[in-house]
């Protein structure tokens, strides 16, 4: 790729690339270290190349160098064997060839990089880093003659890791000319993929453009003259797969979207909508209203505070029901605050075949309410490490970034309905709505950077109460695991 040529061949003390995943970035990070090593860069060729962690370092240490110096004649002769003693693992982390040497580490453990004094430090992945490794990467090329620091990254979030990198350089993008007007434009996802030609075009004549083609890259902040910053996203790779990139762009869960932006554009992304809103909500809404409940099999969410909050929805008759059911639809019947005393009338009045409650903070009340029931019973906690649900007898762990999410999605795709009148639920109508609505509204989906220094998101309320948000996320909760009980012994009957 041309584009990559000017990037090889700058040797600027400070250059940071925002990147695509697969554009030959890291490939050319790799020959930049040989080439050091080998050249002797700054007069001694000390080369510290920094991955995340040391199980990337590893698998990537075999993968990369050694396939590149096996792959050549050159670099094989250059090579300096290894004294007996050093064979293994430690020496796949250093190589020395040429005049200088190559120090593989991972940044997971600060004590990795302490002791060594390099002239070329390349930092792989520099988003997935913990906090503070760039200035203690910076502290190793103190002693060089020409300190080089160079960054990579596909980005995450917005003015955060490589991005913030990035915005604080002289942000180049590449400039392609247009083969039929001649216009030289940078190519981004709205203006240059023809969605139904799969192809990328000329933002203005759409002519087909040639990304092979000679460009060159243009400064867009000249007055940060400190840092030299590139963005480079996969549209200019030849090898893109534009249909399989316009089928990532369709995405709808925030995870799935992010990975497109990130990882195919290069780009950084906050999820749309950081949680339901209004439009959302009456969307969802059908023409029936609850009082025409008819003895429909349900599922309950019971969400624990000073008051217990319940939705109660439909479910289907049998889960693999054959034929499928074209009528079913998971209509909310039920959303109200009660008492644990009138949750078995609930169950009872409702066809309740499952039911997930809280577990916290009533423990010693949500058990007993388990241990009476006739089954279909399940107390949750949730979880913020394991993905999707762990199950053990009647008590599940879910993950609650993961469900909330999940609960979202199940509104926007048409598969969680309310009722015409659903503004009214649950009482305290202000501002056109009342407490159903405004709870549901409640949470937002925030990013963050955790303990590690890792990008990160959770759902945050504020200072309002969503305690309808997590009977929803229970019932949904209920809904998954309604048939498990026929193979799961009975965590009460024990
Ligand atoms: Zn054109």
């Amino acid at each position: 790729m041309p584009a990559l040529v000017d990037i090889a061949r700058d040797f600027h003390a400070k250059i940071v690339v925002q990147k695509s995943a697969q554009v030959g970035l890291t490939e050319l990070a790799v020959n930049r270290a040989l080439h050091a090593a080998d050249s002797g860069y700054a007069g001694r060729g000390n080369v510290l190349f920094l991955m995340p962690t040391l199980d990337q370092i590893e698998d990537f240490a075999q993968a990369r160098f050694d396939a590149a110096i096996q792959d050549s004649v050159y670099l094989r002769r250059r090579l300096q064997p290894e004294p007996p003693r050093r064979k293994g693992a430690d020496s796949m982390r250093q190589k020395q060839l040429g005049h200088g040497r190559i120090f593989l580490r991972g940044t997971e453990s600060t004590r990795a990089v302490s002791s060594l004094d390099a002239d070329l430090v390349i930092l792989d992945e520099f988003d997935q880093m913990r906090e503070g490794t760039l200035s203690r990467a910076e502290k190793r090329l103190a002693s060089s003659r020409q300190p080089c620091l160079f960054v990579l990254s596909t980005p995450r979030l917005p003015e955060a890791g490589i991005n913030a990198l990035y915005l604080s350089s002289d942000q180049r993008r590449y400039f392609i000319p247009c083969p039929a007007c001649g216009e030289e434009q940078s190519l981004t996802w709205n203006e240059n993929v023809d969605m139904e030609r799969a192809i990328i075009v000329c933002r203005t004549c759409r002519a087909g453009m040639n990304v092979l083609v000679q460009g060159g890259w243009r400064v867009g902040a000249p007055e940060n003259t400190q840092v030299h910053g590139y963005h480079l996203s996969r549209l200019y790779s030849p090898w893109a797969n534009i249909p399989e990139m316009i089928l990532a762009s369709q995405a709808t869960t925030p995870l799935a979207l992010q990975e497109f932006y990130n990882s195919d554009l290069g780009e950084p992304f906050v999820p749309p909508g950081g949680g339901l809103g209004l439009n959302e909500l009456d969307a969802a809404r059908r023409k029936y209203s609850v009082q025409k409940y008819a003895g429909q099999p349900c599922v309950m969410g019971v969400d624990v505070g000073i008051k217990l909050h319940v939705v109660i929805r439909e479910t289907k008759p049998r889960r693999s029901s054959f034929p499928p059911l074209p009528e079913f639809q998971p209509r909310l019947w039920f959303a109200g605050q009660v008492g644990f005393d009138e949750l078995d009338r609930l169950m009872t009045k409702f066809n309740v075949l499952s039911c997930a409650i809280d577990e916290q903070p009533e423990r010693h009340k949500a058990r007993e309410f388990l241990e009476q029931s006739q089954g279909g019973v399940w107390l949750v906690t949730y979880n913020r490490h394991e993905m999707g649900l762990d199950v053990q007898g009647r008590m599940i762990k879910a993950h609650r970034v993961d469900f909330m999410d999940q609960v979202v999605e199940r509104f926007r795709r048409g598969e969680a309905i309310l009722p015409e009148d659903a503004r009214n639920l649950g009482g305290q109508i202000k501002d056109g709505y009342a407490e159903y609505y405004r709870e549901m509204m409640a949470p937002k989906r925030v990013p963050f950077r955790d303990a590690r220094g890792n990008f990160d998101y959770r759902w945050d309320e504020g200072a309002r109460d969503d305690h309808y948000f997590h009977a929803e996320v229970y019932a949904l909760i209920a809904e998954q695991v309604r048939d498990w009980h026929i193979i799961v012994p009975i965590w009460s009957s024990q």
